[in-house]
């Protein structure tokens, strides 16, 4: 049976800037004024084993990861094969997801599981686009970062966005199961789900 979309959950990560930042109490201040509920939560330092299973493997992920640094590369007159060696789309891929592992072991992290009404595309939302600098103001992204992939690239580094937050129904369910127990997961009711919206 399907679930009520009340209990709609997603996984979020507050990554290592944030955390440095002390950020991890506005993002969590965020999602909660709206309504969102954190059901899990733990500080934790990921081993390089945990973030490479974390991101997909797939190539067509790996791929694209490659091109948009190749097309930020074009963008911007940079020289893609004079800069890292190659100008295959899966290499610069397999390049990008190796500075994603350096930069997500980098520092203590967040793991949340968060539920609520549309969690997915809610915490998606708020978090604003994946590079803070084309994020809208009012966005935790667009608010608190400027990073883009034409500076992290330049210096050979994952882009820094402050926050990680499952894309899909299908990518929440897998990395909740990644990266906690269902033990690890609490219920509880709002105040305001015991009143009508
Ligand atoms: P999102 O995190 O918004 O789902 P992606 O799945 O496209 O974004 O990428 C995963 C993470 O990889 C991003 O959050 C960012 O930290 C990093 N990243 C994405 N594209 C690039 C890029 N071109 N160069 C460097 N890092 C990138």
């Amino acid at each position: 049976m399907a679930k009520h979309p009340r209990e709609e959950r997603t996984f979020l990560m507050v990554k290592p800037d944030g955390v440095k930042r002390g950020l991890t109490g506005e993002i969590i201040r965020r999602l909660e004024q709206r309504s969102l509920k954190v059901v899990a939560i733990s500080m934790f330092q990921p081993t390089r084993e945990q973030i490479h299973e974390h991101y997909p493997k797939d190539e067509t992920w790996i791929s694209r990861l490659g091109e948009k640094t190749l097309t930020t590369y074009a963008k911007y007159g940079y020289d893609a094969k004079a800069e890292l060696g190659t100008d295959d789309k899966l290499e610069i891929g397999k390049m990008v997801r190796g500075w994603l592992v350096d930069y997500m072991t980098s520092a203590p992290l967040v793991k949340m599981v968060i539920q609520g009404v549309h969690a997915v595309d809610m915490v998606r939302k708020l978090a604003g686009n994946t590079m803070p600098s084309a994020a809208e103001m009012g966005t935790i992204r667009g608010d608190y970062s400027v990073d883009s992939a034409a500076v992290a690239n330049k210096e050979k580094r994952a882009v820094h966005n402050l926050i990680h937050a499952s894309e899909t129904a299908e990518e929440a369910e897998h990395e909740i199961a990644h990266w906690f127990s269902p033990d690890e997961v609490h219920a509880y009711n709002r105040a305001e789900e015991d009143l009508q919206f």
